[in-house]
């Protein structure tokens, strides 16, 4: 608690300041206001490039005065006053508008009226620059304004006395995201106000001072004031970068307190055992370990003999093979007398794990009538499915052996996280594809076992770093980086119909081409039907430009199989649809008859866009590919080429060559680098979307900093806050940091009680 900071806005700006201050803003103290941060400065000198303005949003700009003109009403009292204000400096857009009688459309001009509009009339002179706030409309081609908010900017609003006129010049303007109703410069002044109530002197830091002094910070309350009441450009990014450290400090101080409260808990430690379940599945393992399995097979191995919980994410490109790193780890837990949870992000995606995971097995997957308490008997080991969908005979049998220890691992999806799911003794839990999961999810899980069980989680779409160390920064990250041998390479092409339009009938025969070979392909959707909206996935984003291409009637599922069953080409080939609609147990039946080679062509959703893994399908057809996302797209392709045999990804697009939806299949095509197709595709993706869940629940968003710009900033907060939390786990010498930590996981906390 800081006295200052926690204190209620009125007390520092007065009951009618803060009253519009809660009501547009929604901020109700002077933390709050404090840490209200311009969007970004402009300088006197410069003309917003109207052209470029966006239609119907709130916007801030700066416009010169070209002419003004007042008439009265007719219909009722009252006069309107026509402003017209042009992003020119010189004198050509004065020339064109031709006088008071402006009618025509001039680029670069923007209309504003106001009604009754004396301060206008008196102030908007020719020649005079100005700031106006509010929604820029279009009528009939001329953009306009209709009684925005405005202030003159050739004299500065806060002084009173003549300012040095040049010193103003370089004064660079504050813009606040606004609205109509409670402009920037509203804000600005507001916030002039509370820095002069407030005693600056008083706010705390959470930055220590021996790492402002490494980095020659300004002093806390010299970076609040520049960054509301900067002088010069130089003012403001001196404020900026201190602020944006303090920011990033916070959030990893948070997480390293978080991490160093899971490494207090107290786990069961699973210790290997020379003669397990897990020896003899060494033993019978088809290939050999790539060398970053092992490695990280061995820190795996490390950890869960610890007792204190294993908290790591394995990242690793598509086809890494993670599963069985996975696998040896739950085999592990098992021989050591605990149980195994793989949480899977679909149905589908369960079904298969459990599949292969039987499979590879072999032998040693028994049926659990042999197996003792909680999981393996030495020798075997039950493997159980437990899904939403599953009839209720078989899912009640499912949670009874899970609860009885008869199953060893349950494999299942959400389902695993109801209420009645419990277990004899969870010893680990593996989750697959993370980036559906959010912390909340993986909490639940946690709390179904007895002591805290160890956590594994498992991404496919590689992490940028620094992503990696905010919104997975609770966990330990490993990553395998090499394909297995064998693993055969991805040929991407891009298919443009629009440029030629015979390419449609060719994919098919390639096709055809791959069956007689005896190979398997996939064909993918973006829709079921043909009256549906798409079928993104959920959680994943239409991608950019995705929507808004009217009459174009997108490939579904259902036309695209009515289309090859009469395809010449394709006669006689035995294909199926699959997607999230149909039954589970006709899903089932579709992927087993696929995986079993008697299907030979599977026309889908992207419900097999992860860990599907058919190693005799070779083709990749993905039809209007610019309707997906980029990592889904490379998720996608890792579906073929992993049997040894050459895979290929044909992108279909029926866009015209230069259109810009088409950049994002031109980046797959380019590299089957998957970091950086995810840095690329990251690019395309608002903030919000990148920190999803983990920025959900209450916790404020992020303020000055971005994930993706300011990765050296975020390396060096981590380092600083895992040193601080380490020598102070409980920040009992930091308590300002402490404080600003609650604050941020807790904003709505903030509201105090001392107002009025
Ligand atoms: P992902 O990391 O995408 O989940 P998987 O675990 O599904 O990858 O592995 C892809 C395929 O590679 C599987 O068929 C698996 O059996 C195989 N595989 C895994 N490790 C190796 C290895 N060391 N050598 C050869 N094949 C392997
Ligand atoms: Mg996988």
């Amino acid at each position: 608690m800081n006295a200052e900071l926690d204190l209620a806005l009125e007390r520092r700006i007065g009951k009618r300041s803060a009253a519009v201050i809660e009501k547009h803003l929604g901020i109700t103290t002077v933390d709050g206001l404090l840490n209200y941060f311009p969007r970004r400065y402009m300088s006197r000198g410069e003309l917003t490039p109207i052209s470029e303005l966006p239609l119907d949003e709130d916007v801030t700009l700066i416009a010169r005065v070209l002419s003004s003109s007042t008439r009265s009403m007719q219909a009722r009292r009252g006069t309107i006053t026509d402003v017209i204000v042009s992003d020119d400096d010189g004198q050509q857009g004065l020339r064109l508008v031709g006088g008071r009688d402006f009618r025509g459309k001039v680029p670069g001009t923007l209309k504003i009226s106001f009604f009754n509009g004396y301060k206008a009339k008196t102030e908007l002179l020719q020649g005079r620059r100005a700031l106006f706030s509010g929604k820029v409309t279009s009528f009939k081609g001329q953009l306009g304004l209709t009684n925005p908010d405005f202030q003159l900017v050739d004299e500065d609003p806060f002084s009173d006395s003549g300012q040095d006129p040049e010193k103003l010049a370089a004064m660079p303007i504050p813009v606040y995201p606004a609205t109509a109703k409670l402009p920037s410069w509203k804000i600005q002044k507001t916030i002039a106000t509370l820095l002069e109530t407030l005693d600056l002197d008083a706010l705390p830091d959470p930055v220590p001072a021996e790492v402002s002094a490494r980095e020659g910070f300004l002093p806390v309350s010299e970076a609040y004031r520049l960054i509301h009441a900067p002088e010069s450009a130089d003012d403001w990014r001196r404020a900026r970068d201190r602020l944006r450290y303090h920011e990033a400090l916070v959030l990893q101080s948070a997480l390293a307190r978080r991490r160093a409260q899971l490494a207090a808990e107290e786990a069961t430690a699973r210790r290997p055992v020379g003669d397990g379940v897990l020896a003899s599945f060494d033993r019978n393992l088809p290939f050999a370990l790539t060398a970053g399995q092992s490695a990280v097979g061995k820190t795996l191995a490390a950890e869960l003999a610890r007792d204190t919980p294993m908290n790591r994410l394995l990242q690793g490109e598509v086809g890494s093979g993670k599963t069985v790193v996975a696998l040896r780890a739950m085999l592990q837990v098992i021989d050591a007398g605990g149980q195994s949870a793989l949480l899977a992000p679909t149905e589908v995606l369960a079904a298969q794990h459990f599949d292969s995971i039987r499979r590879s097995l072999g032998p040693l997957s028994g049926d659990g009538l042999l197996g003792g308490l909680a999981g393996g008997n030495g020798n075997s080991v039950q493997v159980t499915l437990l899904t939403g969908s599953m009839p209720t005979a078989a899912r009640r049998q499912a949670m009874l052996d899970a609860a009885s220890g008869t199953a060893g691992i349950i494999i299942g999806t959400h389902a695993l996280l109801s209420d009645n799911v419990s277990f004899y003794d969870l010893g680990l839990i593996v989750v697959d594809e993370q980036h559906r999961f959010g912390v909340e999810q993986r909490d639940a899980l946690r709390a179904k076992a007895r002591k805290p069980p160890h956590l594994l989680v498992m991404t496919a779409t590689p992490i940028p770093r620094t992503v990696a160390m905010t919104v997975f920064g609770d966990l330990e990250t490993s990553t395998l980086s090499e394909l297995p041998q064998g693993r055969a390479p991805i040929t991407t092409h891009l298919v443009g119909l629009a440029e030629n339009p015979a390419w449609a009938a060719r994919i098919w025969a390639r096709a055809r081409e791959e069956i007689d070979a005896g190979r398997q392909v996939y064909v993918v959707c973006p829709k079921i039907g043909t009256d549906d909206d798409g079928d993104f996935s959920p959680g994943e984003a239409a991608p950019p430009g995705a929507e808004g291409e009217e009459g174009r009637e997108l490939a579904s599922v259902t036309a695209v199989v009515d289309h090859l069953l009469a395809e010449p080409s394709l006669a006689g080939v035995p294909l199926a649809p699959l997607h999230g609609r149909q039954e589970p147990d006709l899903k089932t039946g579709t992927m087993a008859g696929f995986t079993a080679n008697r299907i030979k062509l599977l026309v889908s959703t992207t419900v097999i866009e992860v860990g599907v893994d058919v190693h005799n399908a070779t083709l990749m057809v993905i039809l209007d590919a610019d309707r997906f996302g980029i990592s889904q797209l490379h998720q996608l392709r890792g579906r073929v080429g992993r049997g040894g045999l050459p895979g290929t990804c044909l992108l279909v697009t029926a866009l015209e060559p230069g259109h810009p939806s088409r950049r994002r299949l031109e980046a797959v095509v380019a590299t089957t680098d998957g970091f950086v197709l995810s840095q690329e595709d990251l690019k395309l993706r608002r903030e919000g979307d990148i920190l999803g869940a983990s920025q959900s629940g209450g916790r404020s968003t992020l303020k000055l900093l971005r994930v993706l710009e300011h990765e050296d900033v975020i390396a060096r907060a981590r380092e600083d806050a895992q040193h601080i939390v380490g020598g102070d786990p409980l920040l009992a010498g930091h308590p300002e940091l402490a404080d600003a930590i609650e604050k941020y996981l807790n904003p709505e906390k903030e509201a105090f009680l001392e107002r009025g």
